[in-house]
């Protein structure tokens, strides 16, 4: 299986912009597990800007557009320093991608990035993948990883795209306020009331930025490939994905029919 993970910060760092060592470790360990079973990983990471942050001492938040991509910067070292060690103790080697949204969209760019992935996953290397934070312009900004997995699971024709998030899927409603909220374990269109019950693009905490994640389950769909809603908390739910076995709320890339 061919198989695009993508964290979030919430998955990587404590709520104190430190990092996340268990969750980081285990997430790790399992897939280099599941890269040693014999599936192909990619794996889309965020955390460059919050962990630059942390590194930096910056009291507040960046705000300006300097501020976060110097923070960006610092923190995709930190990033990929922090992979490249824990990947090491398990035999996988990791490979960094930095990716803007041209690097997508033009036919060239995409041809060439393709072909690196390939390239990488015949070397049996573990790609890394950011947006290049550091640098992207308004113009080429993707803004957010869910939807980078996404067009990445497109180009590489992934059978499955999981994000790991901080709730464990997609709900009647937001789990962190409403007890009465009720998982959503499959999804075969992204019909406009999902969409809206999400909170649409202006109220983006409706259930948890569930909004963008909606939209990312729409271009992985349209490109063909499922995806799932996951928690990160527990990186071995990753196990039961592999095997196919049901977790979080999954996107059918098939429709009606599947
Ligand atoms: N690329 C951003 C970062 O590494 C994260 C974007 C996102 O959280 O979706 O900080």
């Amino acid at each position: 299986m061919r198989i695009v993970v993508k964290v979030g910060t919430s998955t990587l760092a404590h709520s104190t912009g430190n990092l996340n060592i268990r969750h980081m470790e285990e997430l790790c360990k399992v897939l280099s597990d599941i890269k040693n079973a014999g599936h192909e990983v990619l794996l889309v990471s965020s955390g460059a800007t919050g962990m630059g942050a942390g590194k930096l001492g910056l009291v507040e938040k960046p705000e300006d557009i300097a501020a976060k991509q110097a923070a960006a910067a610092v923190g995709q070292c930190e990033l990929m320093y922090t992979y490249d060690r824990l990947f090491e103790q398990y035999g996988h080697c990791v490979a960094q991608i930095l990716l803007t949204r041209m690097d997508v969209e033009d036919e060239d760019h995409r041809a060439n990035l393709h072909n690196t992935l390939f390239r990488l996953l015949e070397y049996r290397a573990l790609p890394v993948i950011n947006e290049n934070d550091s640098v992207a312009t308004e113009e080429f900004f993707i803004g957010e990883n869910d939807t980078l997995a996404a067009m990445v699971g497109g180009i590489v024709g992934a059978d499955l795209i999981v994000l790991l998030s901080d709730i464990d899927g997609l709900f009647t409603a937001d789990p962190h306020l409403d007890p009465e909220a009720e998982l959503i374990s499959d999804v075969r269109e992204i019909k406009p009331e999902l969409l809206e019950m999400a909170g649409g693009p202006d109220n983006e905490l409706g259930s948890g930025g569930m909004y963008s994640k909606l939209k990312a389950a729409e271009t992985a769909m349209s490109v063909g490939c499922d995806m799932i809603i996951a928690s990160g908390s527990q990186p071995d739910i990753l196990y039961d994905i592999v095997e196919g076995k049901s977790a979080g709320t999954r996107f059918w890339a098939g429709g009606d029919n599947s």
